[in-house]
């Protein structure tokens, strides 16, 4: 509960997703003291296509929480299977990187619940749920000021972490979006008998892609990834409608049942106008999202979590964590782009395709670009070629 006027912290991180979280938690082992604001109580769900890239188990294993999701049934994730409708998939495999090879597939239900529960046990940290925080104000050149519905939050540096569509970024000033053509998600959970399928697969059709891994407890995460134009397919009948296409797209999951809401999102990308400027800073989605295709959303926010904190030890945390901010993005967002570039042709999906049988290390290697491993220049001139055309 905050104290009132005012509770002085030296670190205010605005929501507690995984990025907002991982943030409050890597500055907290730095010895800083930290208030973590949450508009929404925990356990709370949010729409995601809840694989964690292998690059985000790095992060998550210094924080002592890898093993934790592990034992409560996160299962591995070895890679993705990437096809066009009714036609074989082909399996990439993920890169292999200091030891990591393999993601998890995480129900964002209860890997958000146990990073809440990391934030309630933490001496440095309050955790304040049922918080909004409605403002954020420059006091001086050292303090920020936050109006929450709890009462009034001072703090040296203020950590924006509140997701895609953050109305704090918008109160800054700092939005850039959303970019049209604007894409949507929708997603629903099936449970599903047999052994654990533990590639990510992602059938590509006409304007629009399924995107299916699976999480603990025999279910598999189903998402739609669709432009605007399907989207009044939906009206009025999300839940039949998304189920429809999944079983035309994937008539294997023709005994599985779906379980639990179907749930829509959308548009997205987003980008700010910078990340971090006078103490005040964007970790997570709320520093720019390019779209869910390429799975990276919560490693990356993770990554820049623990940025942010190394920051926090130079001369200057701001232009520190700006620079850091920008290495960590720049591929995987180009990776993006050109996922979505092969998204609106799904001729070229099949070139690609086609060229992975003769060079099967190439979308490894551009998988391992996406994570943020490597350069674009791991990949030869020679397999760029095969990929655009097929040979
Ligand atoms: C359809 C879809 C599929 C996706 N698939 C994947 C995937 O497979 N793998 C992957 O890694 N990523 C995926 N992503 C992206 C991933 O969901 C996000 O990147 C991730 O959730 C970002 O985490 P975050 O902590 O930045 O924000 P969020 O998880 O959105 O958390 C933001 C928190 O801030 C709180 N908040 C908001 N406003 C306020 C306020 N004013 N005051 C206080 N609290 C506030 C919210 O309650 C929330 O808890 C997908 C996204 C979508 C939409």
């Amino acid at each position: 509960m905050l104290r009132r006027p005012a509770l002085d912290a030296d670190v205010a991180v605005i929501g507690a997703g995984p990025a907002g979280a991982a943030t409050a938690l890597f500055a907290a082992r730095r010895g800083h003291r930290v208030v973590v604001m949450d508009k929404q109580a925990f356990p709370r769900d949010k729409p995601c296509g809840e694989g964690l890239m292998p690059s985000g188990r790095p992060p998550l294993r210094e924080l002592g929480l890898d093993e934790i999701v592990t034992a409560n049934g996160a299962p591995p994730l070895t890679g993705v299977q990437f096809g066009v409708a009714h036609q074989p998939q082909r399996a990439v495999p993920f890169p292999e990187h200091q030891g990591d090879q393999a993601g998890l597939g995480i129900r964002r239900l209860d890997f958000d619940a146990r990073l809440a529960e990391r934030l309630s046990r933490d001496p440095l940290i309050e955790f304040c749920q049922d918080t909004e925080v409605r403002d954020l104000r420059r006091d001086s050149g050292t303090l920020s000021t936050l109006a929450t519905t709890r009462g009034e939050v001072r703090a040296r540096f203020v950590v924006v972490a509140d997701g895609l569509r953050s109305s704090l970024r918008h109160r800054l000033g700092w939005t850039v979006g959303p970019r049209p053509p604007h894409r949507y998600g929708i997603v629903a959970h099936w449970q599903i008998e047999g052994p654990v399928d533990p590639w990510v697969r992602i059938t590509f059709d006409e304007g629009l892609e399924v995107y299916e891994g699976p999480v603990a407890g025999d279910q598999r995460m189903i998402g739609l990834l669709c432009y605007q134009d399907r989207m009044p397919d939906f009206s009025g009948r999300l839940a039949a409608r998304y189920r429809e296409i999944v079983l035309s797209l994937r008539p294997e999951l023709g005994d599985a049942e779906l379980v639990g809401p179907v749930a829509a999102t959308g548009p997205f990308w987003y980008r700010a106008k910078t990340v971090a400027e006078h103490g005040i800073f964007l970790v997570g989605d709320a520093g720019g999202f390019t779209d869910p295709i390429t799975g990276e959303g919560i490693a990356a926010g993770l990554r820049q979590a623990r940025a942010f904190a190394a920051a926090l030890d130079s001369s200057n945390p701001e232009r520190t964590y700006r620079q850091a901010h920008r290495r960590l993005t720049t591929n995987p967002r180009r990776v993006a782009s050109l996922f979505l570039r092969l998204s609106r042709t799904p001729a070229l999906v099949e070139r690609g395709l086609r060229s992975h049988e003769r060079a099967p290390r190439m979308l490894s290697k551009l998988l391992g670009v996406g994570f943020g491993y490597w350069g674009f220049n791991r990949i030869t001139p020679r397999e760029w070629v095969r990929m655009f055309t097929g040979r």
